[in-house]
């Protein structure tokens, strides 16, 4: 997709008017549905238990980003702990300690409120708290999503004051910031868990490369760092080449199959991920849920012209 076309389509995921437009559409939720594992807890527990029982790992992301009122992040939280509690009944809760836990939760602290004036670092570090602390418990991980780059510094700063009490909390890394590569090292220490992926947000040449072949060498080159590293890298990425790379890189590193995981979202090279699965592979697969399904429905709408035309033939009834 051309990078002018990219941002249009991702500067349509911050604007409420077409988002009210569109989520009103009776065809977007038909669309939606291939990229969202349903609204309610429920439905998303059902498509979990199919990718668990073949073989894949799951984290549960509920939809929401941007939370700036009080009540909107402590419906959220009250949403991961609901959640949390449904996980924790399942038998793949049960592992022991220090082991990979199947079962996850990814979080964006923006749901939480960390966009709030004033106070919003510290409301969304203490409800990012308490969902670790039921997470623990029910024998769960949690792993605080990335967002746009005006956030980072605020969310690893949250993650690395969290991870004193909850070692096993991860973060997302965007290669296609430029700062990411250092971020890798600083990063890639013992017990570290990092998904590394390429980067969903339209962000501007003086923060992160725009160009596709330098984002690819970029993670090529963070992908390494993390391998190299003493940490638990997390291979987030579709790209055949990643993943090809990412097998070369682990078996160099003499890395067991429980010292790293590929990861993949809901609906997206399905194929692939049992594939991997099958060969014996963590593959874990991301699934969200929610009605706030919006935002996450246009990254995925920019990041593919097949997605955005196969979106826009729906909408015209063909
Ligand atoms: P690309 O070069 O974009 O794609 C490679 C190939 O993958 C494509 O040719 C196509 O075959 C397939 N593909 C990729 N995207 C799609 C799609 N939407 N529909 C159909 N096929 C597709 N980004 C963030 O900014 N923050 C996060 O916290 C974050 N978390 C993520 C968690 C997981 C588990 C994954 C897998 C991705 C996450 N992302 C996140 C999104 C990521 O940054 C990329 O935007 C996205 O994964 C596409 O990049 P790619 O590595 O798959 O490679």
């Amino acid at each position: 997709m051309s990078a002018l076309l990219r941002s249009t389509v991702l500067a349509a995921a911050r604007s409420p008017r077409l988002e009210r437009a569109i989520t009103r559409l009776p065809v977007s939720r038909a669309v939606v549905a291939r990229f969202v594992a349903g609204t309610s807890t429920t439905q998303v527990l059902r498509a979990c238990e199919s990718l668990l029982r073949s073989q894949c790992f799951v984290s549960i992301d509920y939809l929401g980003e941007d939370t700036t009122d009080p009540a909107g992040a402590d419906a959220t939280v009250a949403q991961y702990l609901a959640l949390i509690a449904a996980l924790g009944a399942l038998p793949q809760a049960e592992v022991a300690a220090g082991a990979v836990r199947p079962l996850e939760v990814s979080v964006k602290l923006s749901a939480l409120g960390q966009a709030m004036p004033g106070a919003g670092h510290a409301i969304a570090r203490e409800h990012a708290r308490q969902i670790c602390a039921a997470a623990e418990a029910a024998g769960i991980w949690v792993t605080v999503d990335a967002e746009d780059h005006t956030t980072t510094d605020s969310t690893l700063s949250i993650v690395r004051e969290l991870r004193a009490d909850y070692p096993w909390l991860g973060a997302v890394l965007q290669a296609y910031l430029r700062r990411t590569e250092d971020d890798c090292r600083a990063m890639a220490g013992p017990g570290s868990r990092i998904r590394l992926c390429k980067g969903a947000y339209d962000e501007p040449e003086s923060v992160a490369f725009r160009d596709k072949a330098e984002v690819d060498a970029s993670y090529l080159r963070c992908l390494g760092v993390l391998t190299a590293g003493a940490g638990y890298p997390m291979i987030a990425s579709h790209d055949p080449a990643v993943i090809a790379a990412a097998g070369v890189g682990v078996q160099a590193a003499q890395r067991k199959t429980e010292e790293y995981e590929y990861q993949m979202l809901y609906g997206i090279r399905a194929d692939e991920q049992r594939r991997l699965a099958v060969a014996g592979n963590h593959v874990r697969v991301y699934v969200p849920f929610g009605d706030q399904w919006y935002g996450y429905f246009v990254r995925r709408l920019a990041e593919r012209p097949a997605n955005l035309g196969f979106f826009l033939r729906a909408l015209v009834g063909n």
